[in-house]
């Protein structure tokens, strides 16, 4: 395929995307971001394999220019969109991302980022190669209460924080991408990465080594993958990092971080559809503060657009989400072989911080077509 002219910057006012996959998360939350997006990106066109989609969501949004995925190479010839937000199940990140970065596309991909460091570093290097922007779609480094957490922490409020805790859980809905090995499903790449990226950075490091148990109660619906992983991290300055996540328990997405003078407790922390809530305890006295719905994916698409058209990097970038990925891998190695394993991955000197604050106000879950909840 002829690359096109690479684009250092934009110079026109708004970055056109292009979404690509129209399942659960561009459906409910994607698309419905643009409209609060506006003043920097637009919708121009979708993808999708579906074409009763296409027609539907083109007409609900407004969108000029439909394609299938064996329209995907005419798609990145056109100069119909600068920019494509990949909404694919995991397997795919990697080839449709090398593929939009060659045209002279930016990336802005759903998490995580790939499913090896192989991947993830050849995504990286496409990006560099053909000076476009990469960013992986981290929603809670934009959002207010897990950068208040973050904001806490470094304060001092907590004293030397020395522990984070965590639990994220779900049922999960038989069949679907979280289930099957072949799209990358595991409760490590669906909703660990949420864990680990932020005892990152609440402890402002990367481990040192790991380990984790994964578990399985042998219904159907986990042939393919773990139903439940325990997992520990060793970070230096001897603190620990601990989360359990699974696919076969009720709704739960919390942390604690724990120094040594108080404790901050998050509930709902990795939510969009709900409030989050923080409980802080120091010296015996606690106070609570709720932080209300907001919509995370606009912030992500505003923030993006303007990276883009100031040709910086975005501090979500391609080695953010290569951590992730390395730390991942090396948690499976270690459940299979029941041995810790050393974390020899990049160290990020960039973290996301309270001045990438951007608040959207949330708007009504909208109509999904031929898709649904990934929940049970
Ligand atoms: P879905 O299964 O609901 O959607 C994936 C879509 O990808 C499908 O609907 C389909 O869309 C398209 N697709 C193309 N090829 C395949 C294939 N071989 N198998 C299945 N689907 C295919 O998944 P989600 O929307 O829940 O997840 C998509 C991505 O978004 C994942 O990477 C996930 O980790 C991430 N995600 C992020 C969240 C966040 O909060 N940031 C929350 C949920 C998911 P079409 O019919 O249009 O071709």
């Amino acid at each position: 395929m002829a690359r096109r002219g690479a684009r250092r910057s934009s110079s026109r006012p708004k970055v056109r995307y292009a979404v690509v996959g129209l399942g659960y998360i561009a459906q409910n939350a994607v698309l419905p971001a643009f409209a609060q997006a506006e003043d920097n990106s637009e919708l121009t066109a979708l993808i999708s394999g579906d074409p009763i989609k296409l027609r539907r969501l083109a007409r609900r949004y407004g969108v000029e220019h439909t394609f299938t995925y064996d329209d995907w190479e005419e798609a990145l010839e056109s100069d119909l969109f600068d920019a494509v937000y990949i909404a694919l199940p995991n397997h795919l990140h990697h080839r449709y991302s090398v593929m939009a970065a060659n045209a002279g596309k930016h990336v802005l991909c759903e998490k995580p980022m790939a499913l090896s460091e192989e991947e993830a570093e050849d995504m990286i290097r496409a990006a560099e190669r053909n000076d476009v922007r990469l960013m992986i779609a981290y929603r809670l480094h934009f959002e207010r209460a897990n950068l208040r957490a973050i904001e806490t922490v470094d304060s001092g409020a907590l004293g030397d924080p020395r522990a984070f805790d965590s639990l994220f859980a779900m049922q999960a809905k038989p069949g679907g991408i979280r289930l099957r090995r072949e799209t990358g499903g595991g409760t490590l790449w669906d909703i660990g990465i949420y864990c680990i990226n932020a005892a990152r950075h609440l402890f402002k490091d990367e481990p040192l080594e790991v380990f984790a148990y994964t578990a399985n109660s042998g219904q159907a619906r986990f042939d393919e993958v773990e139903e439940m992983c325990c997992a520990v991290l060793r970070f230096p300055e001897a603190r620990l990092a601990t989360f359990t996540t699974s696919f076969g328990a009720s709704d739960i997405a919390t942390y604690t971080v724990l120094g040594t003078k108080g404790c901050l407790k998050v509930e709902n922390g990795y939510e969009y559809a709900e409030p989050i809530t923080h409980e802080l305890t120091v010296d015996d006295r606690t106070t609570e503060r709720e932080f209300k719905k907001r919509d995370q994916f606009a912030p992500e698409l505003v923030y993006f657009s303007d990276c883009v058209r100031n040709g910086t990097e975005p501090e979500p970038s391609g080695v953010e989400g290569l951590i992730d990925v390395a730390i991942i891998r090396a948690l499976y190695r270690s459940a299979e072989t029941l041995k810790p394993v050393e974390y020899h991955g990049p160290a990020r000197r960039r973290r996301p911080t309270p001045s990438q604050e951007i608040y959207r106000r949330p708007h009504r879950e909208p109509e999904l077509i031929h898709s649904s909840s990934p929940h049970e």
